[in-house]
């Protein structure tokens, strides 16, 4: 077989490939037959209807049969939670954060299953799917390391008059409601799960829909590690175990992370409680970059055509818009439109395939609205076709599309898509295409590419998005990493809280206050 490199990287990623080629054949011989229920103090929940969770690779091949949680079972899970939540609590930090840190290492362990379970439920890419694995263990580690570098987040505090102590610490509020999206449904799941946990809070945990195999896996991963049964509840479903959970008046809080629209949603109804309680969300994106005329451009197709393709454009960090200096906007829309010809679609389970299929037919009915307005103002680069063949019926494999000059106003430069469609327009003041690349509701990450340091820092200076990346190569706007890369929603990315995952002010989000003042 072929080397496979990222060209950006020059890695030889060829020993997890023949790892996987080995992987793959009895991972798909032993699906199908496993009936996944939910998980309440470590028992399954039987006796639901159970509905069918198919590949969105290939249609034909059923991966699991669910039980999804019904509105009884959601009720009950949050009250054996409640139950359980304060002896967890009242555990010491250090013992917490070591199970957390446990579950961590056991997710590690788990990436040879988990790699290739999210190829087969997602449709991402072996090398995408493999480092998101790899991601989910950093995060568990990362938040119980937060935990002991902020020591339990107990602090003594000077004495307002000698005979009293003064402290501060921060406490777990309770239960919370976890909810998570499809598209890195291990990451994000275990983003919000092990800092609510290692917080002292209990969990009831609604993966994605299509998720309940890789759900129930890493749910397995932090029992395993020392969780108490009780603190950790597994809720698969769809959108009626989400509302379930979201009404339920036994929450003290919720992480969710998915769509706009859904956590606009979940904000509403957790309201109507008797008092505001935590809602920590993080929402879609609508991802600008801007290439200066002093910018390297081979890197900027690059990291731009990652950016916008990578998981088939179905990422919040996604790319979307890019904004090009007038005097290289060809040669830099020649290079783009090359880079992306070289991109391999096909089935994700091949080594060589760089986007797969989105994740289902409303999403290809959404591409094709989408460039049909887009060739009727005559501005389709490339792009727009369907695969078609064998699995590739059965799926949905759509190449990706590069739109240009749509115009300020047009409704595909502000809405977010959630697809591979870039569209790219020409700028001549960098200020102004920036402010523009503003306008729209979203601000969850951008993108520059600049050689000289007063655009980088102009860049800097007024991008409203919460994570920025200039001049890189792997990835205009996409590939955060825990500790290195917080993940932090602006305006419609992100909820009031304003501190995103995989960083050092998320974990504080899921405690409250208590200052202490002792008589001595
Ligand atoms: N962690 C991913 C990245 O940085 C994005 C996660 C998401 O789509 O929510 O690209």
């Amino acid at each position: 077989p072929p080397r496979v490199t990222y060209s950006n990287t020059g890695t030889d990623f060829s020993p997890v490939h023949d790892r996987l080629d080995q992987l793959f054949p009895a991972l798909e011989a032993g699906l199908g037959r496993e009936t996944v229920f939910p998980l309440v103090e470590g028992h399954p929940v039987t006796g639901t209807v159970t509905t069918t969770i198919r590949s969105p690779i290939d249609r034909d091949m059923t991966l699991a049969e669910v039980a999804e949680a019904s509105a009884v079972t959601v009720a009950r899970a949050v009250a054996v939670a409640r139950a359980a939540q304060p002896a967890w609590a009242a555990m010491p930090w250090p013992e917490r954060a070591a199970i957390i840190r446990r579950a961590g290492d056991i997710l590690a362990d788990m990436k040879w299953r988990m790699g290739p379970l999210l190829v087969l439920e997602v449709g991402k890419s072996r090398l995408e799917a493999m480092g998101e694995a790899e991601e989910a263990a950093d995060l568990a580690r990362y938040y119980a390391a937060e935990m002991e570098r902020n020591l339990g987040y107990e602090r003594q505090l000077p004495r307002a008059k000698p005979e009293e102590s003064c402290g501060s610490l921060l406490r777990p509020y309770g239960v919370f409601g976890v909810i998570a999206p499809f598209n890195f449904p291990v990451a994000l799941s275990v983003n919000m799960i092990s800092a609510a946990l290692v917080a002292g809070n209990a969990v009831v945990y609604k993966p994605g829909q299509i998720n309940a195999l890789t759900g129930a896996l890493l749910v397995q991963a932090f029992l395993k590690a020392g969780v108490p049964a009780g603190v950790l509840a597994f809720l698969p479903g769809g959108a009626a175990t989400g509302e379930a959970l979201v009404a339920d008046k036994g929450l003290d809080g919720i992480a969710f992370t998915g769509s706009h629209a859904v956590g606009m949603e979940i904000h509403r109804r957790f309201a109507a409680g008797r008092f505001a309680r935590p809602v920590i969300v993080e929402m879609g994106g609508k991802n600008p970059a801007y290439v200066t005329a002093t910018a390297d451009l081979d890197r900027a197709a690059e990291g731009v055509a990652r950016s916008g393709f990578g998981l088939q454009g179905q990422k919040c960090s996604a790319l979307s818009k890019v904004y090009v200096a007038a005097a290289i906007y060809d040669d830099f829309l020649d290079r783009l439109t090359a880079r992306t010809a070289t991109l391999t679609l096909g089935d994700p389970r091949r080594r060589e395939v760089f986007m797969g299929p989105v994740i289902d037919d409303r999403a290809a009915a959404r591409q094709a609205a989408a460039v049909d307005e887009a060739r009727r103002a005559g501005r389709v680069i490339m792009g727009g076709e369907r695969l078609g063949g064998g699995i590739y019926d059965r799926g949905c494999y759509l190449a990706p599309v590069i739109v240009d000059r749509l115009g300020p106003d047009h409704r595909l430069n502000s809405d977010e898509l959630f697809l591979p469609f870039i569209s790219v327009q020409p700028f001549d003041d960098l200020a102004a295409a920036i402010a523009d690349g503003n306008r729209v509701a979203y601000g969850l990450t951008a993108g520059c590419y600049a050689g000289r340091q007063a655009e980088i820092d102009l860049f800097l200076d007024r991008a409203e998005a919460g994570a920025l990346y200039v001049n890189r190569a792997s990835g205009a706007t996409t590939g955060a990493w825990p500790g290195h890369q917080p993940f932090c929603g602006w305006k419609g990315s992100g909820g009031a809280g304003g501190k995103g995952g995989l960083g050092p002010w998320y974990l504080p989000q899921f405690m409250r206050e208590q200052s202490r003042t002792v008589m001595l």
